[in-house]
């Protein structure tokens, strides 16, 4: 094997392509010199050599020795310079670099290759002592720190002593003299704290700082970052040995970063800072403020320091015939890393830089306006789950935080608003048009309409898929759950954390973002749904195959979903329109009806209501698919809470005893397991038929006004065997005929099924036989896969993701090898025997992006996911198609 590759003066032996061999750092530095930029000649020693360390009981392979020495002779060779010579030694960086950027290895040593001989050359050869023992002093501390392990802190303490004993505040008013006094200083720390002194061996400190690098790869801190971002430890890194350029030979030499487009806008302009005299680490320390790159820069920063433009013309007239190059190169934004030399650009790395959302869209949308790259390329340029980011009001990134409390990230986008704890007074509240946070210990169905009125909602129990998560998700609100060490009493009406304490009325922010929860206002950022955004999503849809609806119910949302692209209702939860306004007291009657009778006259309160609902949802979705469910939810759901029953009891005429057994009956050991779903059709069938009858009454008026035929899509939930279904699609078909006969209009409809039991997937070829479409129920379908509840498995999930027993949470992501399994399995066998079956999916799983790859992979039709999910999905649906 070869384990070394060279680069410099216009060659290389490697290239980009070879990034798993040669580290990301090192095919870049070589395809830069291919290119024929400046770049400071070197080698690198491959991941190879890393892979084969570890599995050789840390050995090197025996030929390594010989090929550094060659490749530094080879440098040498290049510079004018050697390595430890006298006269003019050559001087070096070691830096590490794996394929993935890894933050946590060691970074970078400078300067190596000075010792207290050379460091005498390196004064004579400059001319200037002082620049020499500034660079030895960097390279004992750095060297020292990253190699050896003695603490940055023990240099920098000498360092301040040493300048407050000589009434010296800045390192600049540091002489040659005092440097040198201070290596002193240092080479007697390192003796102290190692029992051995500085290495003064340029072979023996090169070969320490390789060791290091390839030692780092294994540290604790490496080891966490690629468990976390599933990096496999055989990857390995690899060692770049570079000549040393420097940024700090006076006012002529500098030293910087600069991307090629603002990362944090996306806006086409070199964007960066630089310091003049100057090394690599000054710019991350911070000691210093670094400088603006372009003249434009400056004046809207309103430094008063020079910008790389006017200070340095011509160096910066080279970075920006390069970065020019670079872009027309890779084809996409760079990051790049240069250092000035008495005037001379040299380039020290590059490679596509890190980007906020919104940049990303603004660059991808402009790279293929410039012809850099294909409509196709551009919308695999964004990440489908970032344009989160984008959908949502956000904290002002330069807005002050005064952050209290830290929860989970449940629902994204930001909001502000006075503290209510309950759901009337958040209603309350915003009748009299003030913004409100609704915070509560946790949520419950009850608590819809105060979720409605409020601008986000802030819980302290309850995980990613508690109710509040979920249901906020599904309206596109800013939600933090699980703020455990917030303390909510609603007697006192107050909320305590740490020191502070808030009373209902008084202001919070928070952050859906990242699970914050912010003391006051904060100023906020709007998203922005035109121009860029529109742009990719046309490209976007110009690729996709999978069709994308939305789970939606109320016209609201229903509007909001057409206007983020949706092609369709998925999923219309009826459930969720018996909550709203008065209906829940006919719900509530028809529950505690003794019989069928009483039941149907309750139902028929609620029937005017429904067939309203229906008409708008299917009007606003006027030409495009539209699912009903009919109702799913145990019915003790919309009972009033026991300490509601008195009111409830005195509102509607009903004894409080009656109320009370009638619950008592109704209550379960595990109702999501209980009666629910289709079960309530197949004992109440009259639920059932008013739902089917308000559908296609509906349907009938709708109609009539928006030209388009309305084709509805009624769906049985929670069918496990196909009797179920046909029972019901019974009841659905004869009140399909009723209205037809009534009204003079037949509607054409399809009724279908969800799968969310492993039983009804199994079954599907059966099922089929009844169903014209299936929706898979990925939530329930996990649950009852797994045996996991999806209100309250908050309290072991996260060590299960983090221990890695499961790669994600799988009412996040879809269970690819169990679940999706299921859903694979239930595709063919149902299409085994409907060639025709329409697939979809409905689950939270609709809106996740790489459950919609796996949707494609399975051949579904569609994803349905709640309605600021849709841009999210439509994105991820047309990459899946690339
Ligand atoms: C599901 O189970 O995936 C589903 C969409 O139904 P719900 O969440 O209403 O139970
Ligand atoms: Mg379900």
């Amino acid at each position: 094997a070869k384990w070394v590759y060279t680069f410099g003066d216009g060659r290389a032996e490697g290239q980009s392509s070879m990034r798993n061999l040669l580290g990301g750092k090192g095919a870049n530095l070589a395809e830069m010199s291919n290119l024929g930029l400046p770049v400071p000649p070197g080698f690198t020693i491959t991941t190879e050599v890393c892979t084969y360390y570890y599995d050789h009981g840390n050995q090197y392979p025996p030929e390594l020795e010989g090929e550094v020495a060659a490749a530094l002779e080879a440098v040498g060779t290049l510079t004018g310079r050697r390595f430890g010579d006298a006269t003019l030694p050559l001087l070096v960086s070691v830096r590490s670099g794996a394929r993935a950027s890894m933050p946590g290895m060691m970074d970078t040593v400078l300067n190596l290759g000075l010792n207290d001989a050379t460091v005498e050359a390196l004064a004579k050869d400059a001319g200037d002592p002082r620049f020499a023992y500034d660079s030895y002093r960097r390279f004992i501390t750095m060297y020292s720190n990253v190699v050896l392990g003695v603490e940055h802190h023990t240099f920098e303490e000498a360092l301040e002593h040493y300048k407050d004993s000589k009434g010296l505040t800045l390192d600049t008013e540091l002489s040659a003299d005092d440097w040198k006094h201070l290596i002193g200083q240092y080479k007697a720390i390192v003796k102290r704290e190692l029992g051995e002194d500085f290495p003064q061996d340029p072979q023996a400190q090169l070969w320490g700082a390789i060791g290091a690098v390839f030692g780092s790869w294994m540290n604790p801190r490496a080891n966490k970052y690629r468990e976390l971002h599933n990096i496999p430890a055989s990857w390995g890194t690899a060692v770049n040995v570079q000549a040393m350029v420097f940024g700090n030979m006076g006012e002529t030499s500098a030293t910087g970063v600069a991307f090629t487009r603002n990362p944090s806008t996306g806006e086409k302009a070199l964007y960066g800072e630089f310091l003049i005299n100057a090394q690599g680490e000054d710019v991350v320390a911070g000691i210093r403020t670094p400088q603006d790159i372009t003249e434009a820069a400056r004046i809207e920063s309103g430094s008063d320091k020079p910008s790389m433009e006017r200070a340095m013309p011509e160096a910066y007239g080279e970075l920006v015939r390069i970065y020019g190059l670079l872009e027309q190169h890779y084809r996409d934004m760079q990051d790049m890393e240069f250092t000035v030399e008495k005037g001379k650009l040299w380039m020290l790395q590059t490679r596509n830089g890190k980007r906020t959302a919104k940049a990303a869209l603004r660059i991808a949308v402009e790279l293929a306006g410039e012809g850099l790259i294909t409509h196709r390329e551009a919308v695999g340029r964004v990440e489908p789950a970032s344009l989160d980011q984008l959908l949502h009001p956000t904290i002002d990134p330069k807005a002050e935080r005064k952050v209290i409390a830290t929860g989970l990230p449940a629902s994204p986008g930001a909001a502000s608003g006075e503290i209510v704890f309950n759901s009337e007074e958040a209603e309350a509240a915003r009748k009299a048009g003030r913004k409100v946070i609704l915070v509560r210990i946790e949520t419950s169905p009850e608590d819809i309409h105060g979720m409605h009125a409020a601008e986000g909602i802030l819980t302290t129990r309850g995980g990613m898929t508690s109710h509040a998560a979920v249901v906020a998700r599904g309206m596109g609100k800013p939600c933090v759950s699980g703020a455990g060490s917030i303390r909510v009493d609603y007697a006192a009406r107050t909320l305590t954390v740490g020191g502070v304490s808030l009373k209902a009325g008084e202001r919070i922010t928070i952050d859906g973002a990242n699970g914050q929860v912010i003391q006051g206002e904060v100023a906020m950022l709007e998203p922005e749904l035109s121009g860029d955004f529109a742009t990719l999503m046309v490209w976007a849809d110009e690729v996709r195959t999978m069709k994308v609806r939305t789970n939606a119910e109320t016209p609201k949302d229903a509007r909001a979903a057409r206007n983020y692209g949706a092609e369709g209702i998925g999923l219309c939860r009826t459930e969720h329109m018996f909550f709203e306004g008065n209906r829940i007291t006919a719900v509530r009657e028809m529950i505690l009806a003794d019989d069928a009778e009483g039941r149907r006259a309750a139902l028929a309160k609620l029937l005017p209501y429904q067939r309203q609902d229906f008409v708008e949802l299917f009007t606003i979705m006027s030409g495009l698919p539209v699912t009903i469910r009919l109702l799913d939810p145990p019915l003790h759901e919309f009972l009033p809470k026991p300490e509601e029953v008195e009111a409830f009891a005195a509102e509607t005429g009903l004894p409080a005893d009656k109320l009370r057994s009638r619950m008592n009956e109704l209550h379960e050991s595990n109702p999501m397991l209980g009666f629910r779903g289709c079960r309530l059709a197949i004992l109440y069938p009259e639920i059932a038929e008013m739902q089917a009858r308000a559908i296609f009454e509906a349907a009938v008026e709708a109609g009539k006004t928006t030209g388009a035929p309305i084709i509805p899509e009624v769906m049985v939930p929670l069918v496990f065997t196909r009797a179920e279904l046909d029972l019901v699609k019974a009841r659905i078909d004869a009140m399909a005929a009723a209205v037809a006969e009534e009204t003079g209009t037949r509607v054409e409809y399809q009724v279908g099924t969800m799968i969310e039991l492993p039983r009804a997937a199994l079954k599907a070829a059966d099922i089929a036989g009844s169903a014209e479409f299936f929706s898979f129920g990925t939530n329930d379908l996990t649950q009852t896969t797994l045996g996991i509840s999806r209100d309250d498995a908050g309290t072991f999930l996260g060590t299960y993701t983090k221990k890695g027993i499961l790669p994600a949470d799988p009412f996040v992501s879809i269970d690819q090898e169990g679940v999706g399994e299921l859903v694979k399995l239930a595709a063919e066998r149902g299409r085994g025997v409907r060639a025709g079956l329409k697939l979809g999916i409905c689950g939270e799983h609709g809106g996740d992006p790489d459950s919609v790859a796996f949707c494609q992979e399975v051949g579904l039709d569609y994803v349905s996911c709640s309605p600021f999910r849709v841009p999210i999905a439509r994105l991820a649906a047309a990459q899946a198609a690339l």
